[in-house]
């Protein structure tokens, strides 16, 4: 391990919202950085002005708030390398491009993106590969490597555009140690010199990336696996700027997979496949598209993070569910698994059953009533069943609470909760047709019927009383219990669904269990 103090950073571009490849990527480092007790940084890279996002900043950080991950520097908290926002840093990449130029590093280039995108078709056209600005090319193309100094000066003065590029040395190997994939290695004839600085004025990612890596005392750059070809020219960066010693070690995440292991997970799978890829919920500025989130979609945040924390790394033991604290103290780069993980829609729905079956019922019943509350303020149309035909108050914390302890288990998402409460808060409203059909005979009135001048003479009313009732019920009349139980239930809950109907009996009380079998007979008549 690196004996320097542990400095870590995220550094999402805004160019749209926050994959949860990327949420994966802030919380690896965040693991890392509280692990060794060092600082988690976090970085606005928004050098490329034309893929610009408006909204995608605040989603970033509202993403990163709602999954705990705060940065202890950066954008929102400022530190000792302020400013954290690149837009906010040109004079210093301008600095930085000047001394590799004044080194011989790096070289003007002329081309205009006309002249360029010729040679590309050309090169297609003649099947000579893909154009490439490098060794082969450059002194053939319009730069100061190939003008005089004065053609270059006059150019300058005349204010003629230019990009600034790396001059890739040639015929040379670069190998760096990658702390997941061990040696890497690359060789220059495979690079290409690309532009460090732009027309526009602003530096590239790659510029902008080392120098800030660098004076903010990056210690380690963890970040994912699409950015590993450019890995080899951040170190040529290192080299030329003289940095080597203080260079981070690097760390390349694998890549998380579609389900079905073929290819990255992608934006559009999410709607393909029905599940979100987005932590929060996505309008696209532009298209109004929108994208489901794992909040919305009533994920809980510590499912959220549990899930994806093993996604690409493991602990090396069998227990899956963890606490923030617990992970802290686990993680470690060298468990970073090297190949790709699939990504399980349906594991992502078995955490957040776990973490929602472990919540305290009373958290589950304040999420209830408060759902109710709001669901009545919106609901001024009349058309929401909870608020409108309620026999019970919906701000009654003990009744929620009752609700809760027999629906939790059924519950995987937090609609989950509001789906299953709403038989407990209003009498059907409909009665399942197919249900009917299929449960209600012609003895089926008068089951019922005398079932209920039973149930109007037991005094005590409890689960047990009410099941001992129908055991009762069932054996004097020599009836099946499907035959009480099934056109009961149609009646108290409108379908077939829902827990034992002698607990939902017990909740709903004794008035609302009796007014309920009239309706549903008077319906039916
Ligand atoms: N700005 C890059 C991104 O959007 C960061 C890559 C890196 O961490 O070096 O992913």
């Amino acid at each position: 391990m690196n004996e320097k103090q542990v400095r870590v950073r995220f550094a999402p571009s805004p160019t749209g919202p926050l994959h949860l490849g990327g949420v994966r990527t802030a919380l690896y480092n965040f693991l890392f950085a509280k692990k060794n007790h060092g600082t988690f940084v976090l970085r606005i890279e928004d050098t490329d002005q034309s893929r610009f996002v408006p909204g995608a900043e605040k989603y970033i950080l509202e993403s990163l708030a709602w999954c705990g991950l705060v940065a202890n520097e950066g954008i929102t908290r400022g530190g000792a390398f302020a400013p954290y926002r690149q837009s906010e840093r040109t004079e210093i990449y301008v600095r930085h491009v000047q001394t590799l130029l004044d080194r011989g590093f790096a070289y003007y280039a002329f081309d205009t993106p006309e002249a360029l995108d010729t040679l590309r078709d050309q090169y297609q056209k003649k099947r000579m590969g893909q154009f490439q600005y490098n060794a082969k090319t450059r002194r053939l193309l319009q730069n100061s490597l190939t003008l005089t100094p004065e053609d270059v000066s006059v150019r300058l003065a005349e204010g003629v555009p230019y990009v600034i590029r790396i001059l890739i040395p040639e015929n040379q190997e670069v190998v760096f140690h990658d702390l997941i994939r061990g040696e890497v290695v690359f060789h220059t004839d495979n690079l290409d010199d690309k532009v460090l600085f732009k027309s526009d004025g602003l530096p590239t990612y790659h510029l902008a990336n080392v120098v800030d890596d660098f004076l903010m005392k990056i210690s380690h750059v963890i970040r994912g696996e699409e950015w590993l070809p450019s890995a080899p020219m951040h170190q040529l960066l290192y080299r030329f700027f003289g940095w080597e010693k203080e260079m981070p070690l690097f760390a390349h995440l694998p890549l998380i997979l579609k389900p079905d292991g073929h290819g990255k997970l992608s934006k559009r799978d999410g709607d393909r496949l029905g599940f979100p890829v987005f932590p929060l919920q996505w309008i696209d500025p532009v298209s109004k598209d929108v994208y489901r989130g794992y909040r919305e979609d009533g994920y809980l945040p510590e499912a959220f993070i549990n899930m994806l924390a093993l996604l690409g790394w493991n602990p090396g033991i069998e227990q899956e569910l963890f606490t923030l604290e617990e992970l802290i103290n686990l993680f470690s780069l060298e468990r970073i698994h090297k190949g790709g993980s699939k990504f399980d829609p349906e594991k992502a729905r078995w955490f957040n059953h776990q973490y929602i079956t472990r919540l305290p019922d009373e958290a589950l019943a304040k999420m209830l009533v408060q759902w109710s509350l709001d669901r009545k303020k919106s609901a001024a149309d009349g058309s929401d069943s909870i608020a409108s035909s309620s026999c019970h108050s919906i701000t009654d914390m003990n009744y929620a609470l009752q609700v809760v302890s027999l629906i939790k288990d059924r519950i995987t998402l937090i609609p989950d909760l509001q789906e299953n409460a709403r038989l407990f808060y209003s009498s059907p409203v409909t009665y399942d047709p197919q249900v009917k059909e299929k449960v209600w005979k012609t003895d089926s009135a008068q089951i019922i019927t005398e079932f209920k001048t039973k149930a109007e003479q037991l005094t005590e009313w409890t689960p047990e009383t009410l099941h001992r009732l129908v055991q009762d019920f069932t054996s004097l009349k020599k009836l099946k219990m499907g035959q009480l139980m099934m056109p009961l239930r149609l009646l108290v809950v409108g379908s077939n669904q829902g827990p034992g109907i002698t607990e939902i009996a017990a909740v709903i009380g004794k008035e609302d269990f009796l007014c309920r079998i009239d309706a549903g007979l008077k319906a039916f008549e």
